[in-house]
């Protein structure tokens, strides 16, 4: 009998396989990224996705509430009684309009997918039920990660509202936000903080976990890309099953663009799409490896043959120059993107760009993100950002149908924002001064007064 799922190998020259109950993070014969593959005949996909459409807010089952796993069909790897929720995913598309106009698309052209409005306020929780799923079908008693912020409290999330396992969260010194960090310490993670930056935390705790035997969480695991799939799925779902023009996406580690591909390239190969969108992948300029490599350096997916030479060249020359990664939207700030050849793929697949944009892009995009209602944090700003940038370069038209994901929820880091529309210099200065921000193109400022009633009142009549 064959396998509904299994793992593979991603490289076309290797492509060995392994059984799905094994817990990997890398080829044990030559070291590349795994995928979660499935054998749709005997996995019994579905016809149309329509078959998706149904009352799930009126079940009473916890599983067709998740946004998760009501599209459990397309990321079969676990049987029912292992699935793993805490009411993940249950996020809408939503129109913008003001946000449109800031980017010069045409009335209702633009829409934005809100997955900070996910339990630990990031889209992380997507990726996590689906690890946190394959964790307990191994036996795992311990989970661990690296994190810019957003894994760690969502890691943490899930160990203590399943009680599943225990969480144990590396972070590099300085470089976390304090909405971030607070989830962790809350929720009772056990939190390593390393004297270095995310990529050092990234290479310490690929080797604990080897050594002790604890369950890696960080997106090179296959499980968490197969749980973020189901944003994608979601968004068509908002979009009435019609597929968009263009999905904006912020790329940090890679790993969302690398899903967001793989959800495409499955559905198209199994009908249920006529037609794959565009994916655009936007890097915050003081952390450009993705732009720096397939825009400059031309490095390409090349069908499961990339010239991985460019990228080895690149990092060393990052390495002699002692450089490191430099940008306000933390959860971006990351210079070896450990997704890299998986978003390449994602790239071919969608026929993607790669841009970069600057921390006042940033700022002023997040600006009218939260102008329009929603808010969020500056990596996920970065989309907007990234939209606007190929609006006007003309590669996105303004009929084009487009979704910028909005990947973590604006309380995420609440001293960006205060900073953004602060009177105070020093402290404008001091957080994104510092940063190359010049001004704050969109601050609403807030208006000092005396303790005086007639002041107040003719303060409020002079400013609205
Ligand atoms: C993790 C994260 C990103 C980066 O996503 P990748 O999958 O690592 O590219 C962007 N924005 C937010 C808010 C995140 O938490
Ligand atoms: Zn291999």
């Amino acid at each position: 009998m064959t396998e509904v799922a299994f793992q593979r190998c991603i490289s076309a020259s290797c492509g060995q396989t392994f059984a799905i109950n094994e817990a990997l993070v890398a080829c044990s014969d030559c070291g590349s990224l795994l995928d979660v593959q499935y054998d749709w005949d005997s996995a019994k996909s579905p016809r149309s996705l329509r078959e998706f459409e149904t009352s799930n807010f009126e079940s009473q089952n916890r599983l067709a509430q998740s946004g998760v796993w009501r599209f459990h069909r397309l990321l079969p790897f676990a049987s029912p009684e292992q699935l793993v929720t805490i009411g993940e995913g249950k996020t809408l598309l939503q129109h913008a309009e003001q946000v449109a106009q800031y980017v010069g698309l045409g009335s209702g052209q633009l829409h934005l997918q809100y997955e900070g409005m996910n339990p630990s306020g990031s889209f992380k929780d997507n990726g996590m039920a689906a690890a946190f799923t394959h964790a307990g079908m191994v036996g795992a008693t311990t989970a661990a990660c690296a994190s810019t912020g957003n894994t760690s409290a969502s890691l943490a999330a899930f160990a203590a509202v399943t009680r599943a396992l225990k969480a144990v969260i590396f972070i590099g010194s300085g470089k976390i936000s304090y909405g971030k960090l607070s989830q962790a310490l809350d929720y009772g993670a056990l939190t390593v903080q390393i004297a270095g930056d995310f990529d050092d935390a990234m290479d310490r705790v690929r080797e604990v976990a080897s050594q002790l035997g604890i369950y890696l969480v960080n997106s090179i695991n296959p499980f968490r890309l197969e749980g973020q799939k189901t944003i994608m799925y979601r968004v068509l779902e908002g979009l009435g099953w019609e597929v968009p023009d263009w999905i904006v996406v912020p790329g940090g580690n890679l790993g969302n663009s690398s899903s967001f591909g793989k959800a495409f390239s499955e559905l198209y190969q199994l009908g249920l799409i006529d037609r794959v969108p565009r994916l655009a992948v936007i890097n915050a300029a003081g952390a450009n490896t993705l732009f720096e490599l397939y825009e400059n350096r031309k490095l390409r997916w090349n069908d499961g043959n990339p010239d991985t030479q460019i990228a080895d060249d690149y990092y060393r020359e990052l390495d002699e120059a002692q450089s490191c990664a430099e940008t306000i939207a933390s959860a971006i700030e990351i210079n070896r993107p450990v997704n890299l050849y998986k978003c390449l793929r994602a790239l071919q697949v969608c026929n993607g760009v790669v841009r970069e944009v600057t921390d006042q892009e940033i700022l002023d995009a997040k600006s009218q993100v939260g102008a329009g209602g929603l808010g969020c944090e500056p990596a996920s700003a970065a989309s907007v950002a990234g939209a606007k940038q190929l609006r006007s370069e003309g590669v996105i038209a303004d009929s084009d149908r487009v979704v910028c994901i909005l990947t973590g929820h604006l309380l995420k880091d609440p001293d960006a924002t205060v900073a953004y529309h602060t009177t105070d210099q020093d402290m404008f200065n001091q957080i994104l001064g510092s940063r190359g921000v010049q001004r704050a193109s969109f601050a609403n400022r807030a208006i000092a007064v005396p303790n005086d009633l007639d002041e107040i009142i003719k303060a409020i009549q002079l400013y609205s």
